[in-house]
C-alpha cells in the first residue's frame, strides 16, 4: 500500500487528440489509461459506456476501483468532485491550502489508488486535462505526477468543434471562434504555468507529432515517466494495434478494438469558413508560433 503511484498526467485544451495519446498509451505493458477521470461522476450519473463498451455501472474494472476508493459510487460526493472542475488554481497560494485541499479532495486520492491497485499499474495514464485538478492531485505525497502538455493547432481543435457545433452538439453550441481563439491561448498559458507552480516535471507534446513519429512520440513520453524499457510491439510504423482499456469519458477512438493507421486530420482545411478562419488567425498567430504553429 505504500508504494508510490506514478500519474501520467495529460493536460491542456480540449479537442487535442488525449482520448487517442491516452489508447495508445494504455496499449503499453503496466501503463493504465483512465480517460479523463475527472468527468467519472457524469458517466456514472448516466450511466455511460467504459473504453471496454459495457456501461460504465456494469464493468468489473470500475466497479472494483469504486469500491475499493471510496466504498461505492454512492459514496462520491459529488459536489466536491465537481468542483475539480472549476479553476481554483489561485486557491494553492493561500497558506494552510496543501493542508486543506488533501483533505477536501481526498477522494481523488483514493480512486487513483484504487486505479493503480486493481490495474496493478506501472504508470496510470489521466486524461482530466484541467490545471486546478492536476495541481490538486500534485498535492499528495504518495503520488508523483509528471505533467504531459499535449498540443494541437488551434485551428484544427476548432475545425473539429466547428464540426460538432454543426452536427448539433450541445457543448459547442455556444462557443464562439473568438472565444475559442483566446481560450486556447489562456488555458495553454496556465497548463506551463500551472506545472511550474506545483514543481511537477513537465514535458510537452504536439499532437501533429504523436501521429506523424508514433513511436519517437511515445518513447518520449514513456522516457519522461521513466518507463524507457517499455515495448511498442502494438505499432507497427503508423499502424497501431488496439486493444480493450477501460477509460471514462473522451472521444470515440477509446472503443476501437482494431487496427488504425494514425494519420493527420487535416479536415479543417476544408470545413473551417474562411471568416472563422481569419478570426483564429487574428487572435492566435503570434502565440501560435510558441508550439511551432
Ligand atoms: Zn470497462
Amino acid at each position: 500500500m505504500d508504494q508510490k503511484i506514478k500519474v501520467l498526467y495529460i493536460a491542456g485544451t480540449g479537442k487535442t487528440g488525449s482520448t487517442l495519446l491516452g489508447k495508445l498509451l494504455g496499449q503499453v505493458e503496466g501503463v493504465v489509461d483512465v480517460g479523463e477521470l475527472i468527468n467519472i461522476d457524469v458517466q456514472y450519473a448516466h450511466d455511460e459506456k467504459c473504453g471496454c463498451s459495457a456501461p460504465v455501472k456494469s464493468c468489473a474494472f470500475w466497479t472494483q476501483v469504486v469500491e475499493q476508493g471510496v466504498g461505492g459510487i454512492e459514496r462520491l460526493d459529488r459536489k466536491r468532485w465537481h468542483r475539480l472542475k472549476t479553476r481554483y488554481l489561485p486557491l494553492l497560494a493561500i497558506p494552510g491550502a496543501k493542508r486543506f485541499l488533501t483533505g477536501y479532495f481526498a477522494q481523488l486520492h483514493d480512486l487513483h489508488r484504487a486505479v493503480h491497485d486493481v490495474g496493478g499499474a506501472r504508470v496510470v495514464a489521466d486524461s482530466s486535462k484541467s490545471a486546478f485538478y492536476g495541481a490538486v492531485l500534485n498535492l499528495f505525497p504518495d503520488i508523483d505526477v509528471y505533467t504531459l502538455h499535449l498540443v494541437r493547432d488551434v485551428r484544427a481543435s476548432e475545425g473539429s468543434m466547428y464540426r460538432l457545433k454543426h452536427e448539433g452538439s450541445e457543448k459547442f453550441s455556444r462557443r464562439s471562434t473568438w472565444w475559442n481563439s483566446v481560450r486556447w491561448m489562456l488555458v495553454n498559458l496556465v497548463t506551463e504555468w500551472a506545472a511550474k507552480w506545483v514543481r511537477s516535471p513537465y514535458e510537452r507534446v504536439r499532437y501533429e507529432d504523436l501521429v506523424a513519429h508514433p513511436e519517437q512520440t511515445l518513447r518520449k513520453i514513456l522516457d519522461f515517466v521513466g518507463a524507457s524499457d517499455a515495448e511498442l510491439g502494438f505499432l507497427d510504423g503508423n499502424t497501431a494495434t488496439l486493444g480493450k482499456t477501460h477509460t471514462i469519458a473522451g472521444s470515440g477512438v477509446r472503443f476501437k478494438e482494431s487496427a488504425m493507421d494514425l494519420k493527420l486530420d487535416e479536415r479543417w482545411r476544408t470545413t473551417l469558413p474562411e471568416d472563422k478562419l481569419a478570426v483564429v488567425d487574428r487572435w492566435t498567430s503570434r502565440f501560435r508560433r510558441r508550439y511551432g504553429y
